[in-house]
């Protein structure tokens, strides 16, 4: 006798996770997108979250993730078929029919969250394009005062590169029940996230308040004594993307950093003459999905699979990551390393290199030097 796989596993996790976050009364918030809450297992009060556009759930400090079906081990602390059994209950023989009508409503069920996911893409990158076109040149803005203050004089870099625009009234928004709320307007460096196909794709904005000693943006989080929110925020679609600071024509070096100063501090610095700087936005868009699993946190192999992940153009020959010292170092640089990985295994000639700056430092602080803040 055959026994015909078993359909359940499919199904339960094609169920919409904030449905089964309901089922397992779960304190969290009621975003429309991500819901935020004390961790079911660790406790504390926001590191916990769940994204039901991805249908996944993630805690910052314990490391529990994963989709609805893991939701459930995790919350319930049972096994697989213990937690197969609770959110679908036992396995039943179904018939031909049976089993046909709910393979076809877990596809319907996935189809709508990529639809939802597709329009989601599509809104973001729209708003970026409005953003962008609404910005100004920057030269002679806060933003050439912005980028004095971290290190990078006027006469250093006497062009200022059109990636990077100028937003007098910047609006900082911040996530709020379903929908959003502005709790902020001020100026702000933008720059233009390009796709692999040179399109724009997203906007990085940092507010600048040059009253503080680094330039940026401090904002403190209501009702949260000591937090504040990022001065740095990406608005659209980075995957893939980079801020191409400089592309001189016939460069075959590309050098990319994961920040927009650290970026412009090495181009400044002329470190590799003709060569193309690219800013590469952050960490996990410049490693792609590395493969994870037991022994492999650190071991920096690319996930092939991962097919939006960013790749240098063809007419590079030599691909140069700064590892920025002030980060964990060990993960930092498997992930580099995910990256420069992928991008041999694909672009074949290309040589890859990491330069790593002191610990403690970032190449920004070298040049300005100070040390940490
Ligand atoms: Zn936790």
């Amino acid at each position: 006798m055959s026994y015909p796989q078993d359909p359940r596993p499919a199904e339960a996790n094609a169920r919409p996770i904030f449905d089964v976050a309901d089922m397992l009364e779960l304190t969290i918030g009621r975003g429309h997108v991500e819901r935020c809450g004390p961790c079911p297992v660790c406790g504390g009060t926001d590191r916990f979250s769940i994204n039901g556009r991805k249908n996944v759930f993630n805690c910052r400090r314990c490391g529990g993730k994963g989709g609805p079906l893991d939701l459930v081990m995790f919350v319930r602390g049972v096994t697989f078929p213990q937690a197969l059994d609770w959110l679908c209950g036992p396995r039943q023989e179904l018939s031909a029919a049976e089993q046909a009508a709910r393979a076809e409503k877990a596809e319907e069920n996935k189809r709508r969250r990529e639809a939802e996911a597709d329009r989601h893409r599509a809104e973001v990158r729209r708003a970026a394009t409005v953003i962008w076109g609404e910005s100004y040149r920057a030269d002679d803005t806060d933003v050439v005062r912005y980028l004095e203050r971290r290190g990078i004089a006027p006469d250093m870099m006497p062009v200022m590169p059109s990636a990077l625009r100028y937003q007098p009234d910047a609006r900082y928004m911040v996530p709020d029940g379903s929908g959003w709320r502005e709790i902020y307007r001020g100026p702000a460096m933008v720059a233009g996230v390009l796709d692999r196909q040179g399109w724009l794709s997203a906007v990085h904005r940092t507010w600048i308040d040059l009253s503080r000693p680094k330039g940026k943006l401090v904002l403190p989080v209501e009702g949260k004594p000591g937090e504040t929110w990022p001065s740095k925020k990406v608005l659209g679609s980075k995957k893939g993307g980079a801020i191409r600071l400089h592309t001189p024509e016939g460069a075959d070096t590309l050098i990319m950093a994961e920040g927009i100063e650290t970026t412009l501090s090495a181009m400044v610095a002329d470190a590799v003459p003709g060569a193309a700087y690219w800013c590469g936005v952050d960490l996990g868009n410049m490693a792609g999905q590395r493969k994870l699993g037991k022994g492999l946190k650190y071991a920096g192999i690319p996930d092939m699979d991962d097919a939006e992940a960013f790749l240098p153009p063809e007419w590079v020959r030599r691909l140069i990551f700064i590892q920025d010292g002030d980060s964990e170092p060990r993960l930092t640089r498997a992930k580099l390393e995910s990256g420069l990985r992928r991008a041999m295994a694909l672009r074949p000639g290309l040589r890859g290199q990491i330069v790593p700056v002191a610990v403690g430092q970032d190449l920004n602080d070298v040049l300005m030097g100070v040390g940490n803040e």
